[in-house]
């Protein structure tokens, strides 16, 4: 029999989330963000689940876009880091890829180019990341020279959020300012400015931030990125079940420890149930005793540290759970009860991205 563990996938809830994000945003177009592998969910799947609603993808660099071409997806796909090295211009130009401009050497690098067609730039604006892009300063400059550069086939503006996702809103409308005032100035002076503005946070609070087009990452995955309540987040649906089995069932007595470190001990006689999942296939070492699972569809919690291959749970008050019973370590389970990833995101200080992107390619993805 083969190890329990896998991450199935429901590319119907993927599409459902899709389509919530064009509701969020009518006037704008999304572009699905598909990089680091999906976020863990296998790219070519999604990109052939969303290829007959998504005008174009995202993906963070050359690799990730050529994973999506040569498994047969055509449509534009917008390099969201750019590129590397100078040689990647020929193969942009040869795939029609939409690359990030963030830095003077590219600009240089396609001015100096000699490609067989333009190129469609995304120059970035740095409205308060400042992480990658231009101040307001040198974005006017590279739009001017870009704009009228036989090189480059349309500009767009394109941006990030830093903290839309938190409560205070304010630095988001401190960066939204800072983009309006931009595009207006090269608005006053005749340039068409179609800007690419909101991630998934912005994508369902924010609804001036949403521009020509939008770039939703995480909420497709049916993940909530926001720290407060939104009606839109309500709506989503997971498309990622983490699901194995408990594969032996051991009873311990009050006072007696479990696993690495003896972290947990038993408070009262426990059962304990061991399940086939562990840091080895990405699942967070960090999980404090307590944080939530399934078990045949009913709550119980982690009791012990994660190791490599298993980890175990608390199973006492679940008796008739033995060996075989089902566990959803996140995601909807076979009775129809959910277990949210940000739930377990936060028992193991962190957030759902970095779960979700750190399943290990040992864990099959099986369409469900
Ligand atoms: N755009 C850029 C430049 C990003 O770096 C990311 C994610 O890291 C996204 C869009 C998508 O963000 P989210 O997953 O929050 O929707």
């Amino acid at each position: 029999m083969a190890r329990p563990l896998r991450a199935k996938l429901d590319l119907d809830a993927l599409r459902h989330n899709y389509r919530l994000a064009c509701e969020c945003a009518p006037e704008s177009r999304a572009l699905a963000v598909l990089k680091a592998n999906a976020y863990g969910h296998g790219a070519l799947a999604c990109a052939r689940a969303l290829e007959p609603l998504a005008p174009a993808f995202a993906v963070a660099c050359i690799e990730e876009a050529l994973e999506l071409r040569e498994g047969g997806i055509d449509k534009p796909i917008v390099l969201l880091e750019g590129f590397f090295e100078e040689s990647e211009l020929e193969i942009i130009a040869r795939e029609g890829f939409w690359t990030t401009l963030h830095s003077d050497w590219q600009i240089e690098a396609v001015e100096r180019s000699r490609l067989p067609g333009p190129i469609n730039a995304w120059l970035k604006f740095d409205s308060g990341m400042h992480r990658l892009g231009f101040g307001t300063e040198d974005f006017v400059r590279h739009w001017r020279r870009l704009a009228l550069s036989p090189k480059v086939c349309g500009v767009h503006l394109v941006t990030h959020f830093a903290t839309a996702d938190g409560v205070d809103m304010a630095y988001a409308n401190h960066q939204l300012a800072e983009i309006e005032a931009l595009r207006y100035r090269l608005e006053a002076e005749g340039y068409e400015v179609p800007c690419c503005l909101a991630n998934s946070p912005a994508t369902l609070a924010l609804a001036r931030a949403r521009g020509q087009w939008h770039r939703p990452g995480l909420m497709l995955y049916g993940a909530d990125p926001l720290e407060r309540a939104n009606p839109f987040s309500a709506r989503l649906r997971p498309v990622m079940t983490l699901e194995s089995e408990v594969i032996a069932v051991r009873s311990v007595e009050p006072g007696e420890p479990v696993g690495y470190g003896g972290r947990f001990i038993a408070s009262r006689q426990t059962r304990i149930g061991v399940v086939a999942c562990g840091y080895g296939d990405g699942y967070d070492r960090h999980a404090v005793d307590g944080t939530p699972v399934l078990v045949d569809g009913r709550r119980t919690a982690i009791a012990g540290k994660v190791s490599m291959d298993m980890l175990t749970v608390d199973l006492t008050d679940l008796p008739t759970a033995d060996i075989g019973a089902k566990v959803t370590l996140w995601g909807r389970a076979e009775d129809g009860s959910q277990l949210s990833v940000d739930e377990v995101a936060r028992h193991c200080d962190t957030i759902s991205y970095t779960l979700l992107t750190g399943i290990l390619p040992r864990v099959p993805r099986i369409v469900s």
